[in-house]
């Protein structure tokens, strides 16, 4: 059978726990809770254990970390490490959301 073009497939879509805008999961980031009860931020999506979604955009991955977003969505104590980690990660994003398509290394 040929395939036709889909116009509008279906996408799983998430909220930001930030700013509360809907986007499609990919391009969205992905905070996790990994089973050893570490808090990352998961660039490729395929971390196992339970995810929240950020924009990819500083000020959303940041405020994630403020008044406890990230704490009531993971249900998990973020520790300083961890903090500092996504605190870091998140400088190397803009404050403008990035399209995933453009992306360069
Ligand atoms: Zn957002």
């Amino acid at each position: 059978m040929a395939k036709k073009p889909v116009r509008q497939r279906r996408q799983p879509q998430r909220t930001c726990i930030t700013c509360r805008t809907i986007s499609i999961k990919r391009e969205l980031l992905r905070i996790v809770r990994t089973p050893s009860g570490e808090v990352v931020l998961d660039a490729t999506g395929k971390l196992s254990g339970r995810g929240a979604y950020v924009c990819r955009r500083r000020s959303c991955i940041l405020g994630a970390l403020q008044r406890d977003r990230i704490v009531k969505a993971l249900e998990v104590d973020v520790s300083e490490e961890s903090r500092s980690a996504i605190e870091a990660a998140a400088s190397s994003y803009d404050d403008e959301p990035q399209a995933v398509a453009n992306q360069v290394d």
